[in-house]
């Protein structure tokens, strides 16, 4: 098969040579004329504004200037030797300084009066005088000038790319040969009518403006256009995925709302439910009453309520005559689950199981033969559930809780535990933006707990400098005589985790001096003590046995403390926003005021100060998420690394929300109306569709 013009290899291309083609392989996984297509410029930079010199300050991100040399000098020696230009206009004077290429610069800039140049570059102060390193420089002469386009694209560089000539220019040079070669075709992926309905640009247009953008109105659209399509195609895999499983696999019907559940809602129910509560819980049993095989994603936040919503639902499934299991992410939690089902069904003729990997062989074996004879209605447990010996009579309903621990492999697992499919519900409660489930859930049907229990006291949080810890020492003494007790959690960042013991060690220390025995009795807990001594330290806190917990973040998903009401996050700059969340979801559990302070250098990034400020401002797990999708990007959100689905090339979901809305809406119109993409007029997207899906599985090795 002829290779096609967009997959020809890189080498190809006038002005790549073998070690920039290693170059660009290596650093930009750029391999073919479309990868190169494919790297969109970051910003751009507009060339038909020009500055001038007093206008010039060192906020500015690049100026243009236009003026004359009016002298030129050697500085330095060795690894200080720079050419220093005087560059002059008619509002006043700033130097051009080169590092690199000092002697070149030397010999071809000269002072001169008769001769006008454009300067371009990023200004920066030094010691209250502007100068530019490293400026781009041009003689103005009529051809270049206006050969110049109106916004330059500026791409993402590296120092290795940089030393073979690639630059965000050269980089554009070759972007440009690439363009302009006769061969030059991209064709059309989105339909007609959808080019249509959208008012799309084309193509190959989008993909020539938007590297080379004749003026904003034309690079909005290139922009929007190729949004669009990303966005459309993810989304289209996403359905196309969610339709074929639907259509494959029938799911049992659970029609019959019966005895346990009945009894239980009307007799054992602890509180009224949420208005949310409700509203899922009658989501979730039309799903599993459908036929079809229900996939759907639970989410709310810490404390919003899951945990009954899950066990009305698993009262459902019994009443149809099936069983169920709820699998956490780690023993505790599975323990804890086990505490609260057991207390919640007591008197109900229920029969509820534990099965972690820590239980003996002759509990397991009691547990393997109640679920084989259909003795035991619900199991609960961690992976232990996942092992070949767990087999169920006649399992209906699989909740798996705080997804993002387990993998999609793990979730097709528990799927074969029943010849038919049982109905998976997944219970998250690390909140994500609408946008980000939509992409990373896309083919589950999501359900969205959005409000909190009554009568709950929302936590109260400051932010404290490092210089004020002596004041929330007192503050926790005042706690401690309350009877409360109180978390210290420091940060633990894999990269770096020598230091960070030090950090912890030192801080362990400073407390215990400041809260000595035996008046003060202090756990801590870190991940290089034996489970053993981590969990008896755990324990001494659960009980009440001591009045501070020191720890690193292994406490993040942890035991239910009700009585801890503080929780002090030290070096609170170096956590993520999610992260924080969670860690001060550990208090507000129980009945008293909580709260929870900040601790932070004064040293604070512009992005470390807006991310205490809004831990400050608010408790809503969806708006800290929004924030934090829009400070680090969705890559970096918890949870979604093992996922390529997020690798965007241009749409960004913090941003793109109302884009993505219609792409997601415009491919589920399309697969209702042809499924298969066998239609004449959808066979320009077929072909691109199956084309991607194919090529992204080989790409993959490549990158991982
Ligand atoms: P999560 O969503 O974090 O799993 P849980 O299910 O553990 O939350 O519930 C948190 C706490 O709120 C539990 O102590 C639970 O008993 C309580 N709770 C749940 N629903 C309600 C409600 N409708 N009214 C009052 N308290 C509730
Ligand atoms: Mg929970």
């Amino acid at each position: 098969m002829p290779v096609s013009f967009l997959h020809t290899p890189i080498e190809y291309l006038k002005g790549i040579w073998t070690a920039r083609a290693a170059i660009l392989k290596l650093e930009l996984h750029i391999f073919t004329f479309n990868d190169l297509l494919r790297l969109y410029p970051f910003r751009y930079v507009d060339r038909t504004k020009f500055y001038k010199v007093k206008e010039v300050n060192d906020t500015q991100v690049f100026v243009q200037l236009r003026g004359k040399i009016v002298g030129t000098q050697m500085l330095g020696e060795k690894r200080t030797l720079r050419f220093v230009a005087m560059f002059m206009d008619d509002t006043g004077k700033l130097e051009l300084v080169w590092f690199q290429g000092a002697k070149w610069f030397s010999e071809n800039i000269k002072p001169d009066m008769n001769k006008e140049y454009v300067v371009f570059g990023k200004p920066t102060e030094f010691k209250g005088k502007y100068n530019i390193p490293h400026p781009e420089i041009e003689p103005v002469s009529n051809e270049n000038t206006t050969f110049a386009p109106a916004l330059q694209g500026v791409y993402n560089s590296t120092a290795r790319l940089t030393a073979k000539g690639l630059d965000s220019k050269g980089i554009s040079k070759l972007v440009r040969t690439l363009i302009s070669l006769p061969e030059y075709k991209i064709d059309e992926c989105l339909s007609a009518q959808i080019i249509l309905q959208y008012q799309l640009m084309n193509r190959e247009e989008a993909v020539r403006q938007i590297h080379f953008p004749q003026n904003m109105e034309f690079l909005k659209k290139a922009e929007f256009r190729l949004k669009f399509e990303e966005l459309f195609f993810i989304q289209l895999k996403l359905l196309k995925q969610k339709n074929l499983r639907e259509n494959t696999t029938r799911g049992f019907v659970f029609l019959k709302v019966g005895d346990y559940f009945n009894n239980f809602y009307t007799n054992h129910l602890p509180f009224e439910l949420t208005g949310a509560q409700k509203r899922v819980t009658k989501e979730i049993r039309i799903d599993m009453g459908s036929g079809k095989q229900m996939n759907r994603l639970l989410q709310g936040d810490v404390g919003s309520g899951k945990t009954l919503v899950a066990l009305l639902n698993m009262l459902i499934a019994m009443d149809n005559g099936f069983q169920t299991c709820l699998m956490a992410p780690t023993e505790i939690l599975a323990n804890q689950h086990f505490q609260t089902f057991v207390e919640l069904v007591k008197g109900q003729n229920i029969n509820v199981g534990l099965l972690t990997g820590s239980k003996k062989t002759k509990h397991r074996r009691m547990i393997h033969e109640q679920l084989q004879s259909g003795e035991m209605h619900i199991l609960i447990g961690t992976h232990a559930l996942l092992e070949d010996e767990v087999v169920f009579k006649n399992l209906g309903l699989v909740v798996i809780d705080e997804q993002h621990r387990f993998g999609v492999a793990q979730r097709a697992k528990m799927w074969a535990k029943n010849t038919q499919p049982p109905h998976v519900l997944i219970m998250s409660a690390t909140p994500i933006p609408r946008t980000l489930a939509m992409t990373l859930y896309g083919d589950l049907d999501v359900s969205t707990i959005d409000e909190m229990p009554p009568g709950r006291k929302s936590i109260q949080t400051v932010h404290r400098f490092d210089s004020h810890r002596d004041r929330v020492f007192g503050f926790m003494r005042e706690q401690i005589v309350l009877g409360r007790q109180i978390y210290i959690v420091y940060p633990l960042i894999k990269e770096s985790e020598k230091m960070d013991y030090k950090d912890l060690m030192d801080g362990y220390e400073s407390i215990a001096r400041a809260f000595p025995m035996p008046q003060y009795q202090v756990s801590i807990v870190h991940g290089q003590m034996k489970p053993d001594a981590k969990d008896y330290e755990m324990q001494r806190f659960v009980k009440g046995e001591t009045h501070i917990m020191v720890a690193t973040t292994v406490i993040e998903v942890g035991v239910n403390v009700p009585n801890a009401s503080v929780m002090i996050i030290e070096s609170a700059e170096r956590f993520g926003l999610s992260q924080l969340h969670q860690l001060r979801g550990r208090v507000g559990r129980g009945a008293e005021q909580s709260y929870c302070i900040l601790m932070t250098s004064h040293k604070l990034s512009a992005d470390g100060r807006l991310r205490m400020d809004t831990m400050v401002r608010t408790t809503d797990g969806f708006e800290i998420a929004e924030v934090d999708l829009k400070l680090r990007g969705p890559g970096d959100l918890s949870g979604t690394t093992q996922s390529g689905v997020l690798d965007l090339s241009i749409a960004d979901l913090a941003k793109d929300a109302q884009i993505l809305y219609a792409a997601r809406n415009m491919a589920m119109e399309l697969l209702a109306d042809d499924a298969d993409l066998s239609k004449p007029e959808n066979a320009a997207m077929a072909h691109y569709y199956y084309s991607v899906n194919n090529r992204s599985q080989t790409n993959w090795s490549k990158i991982s």
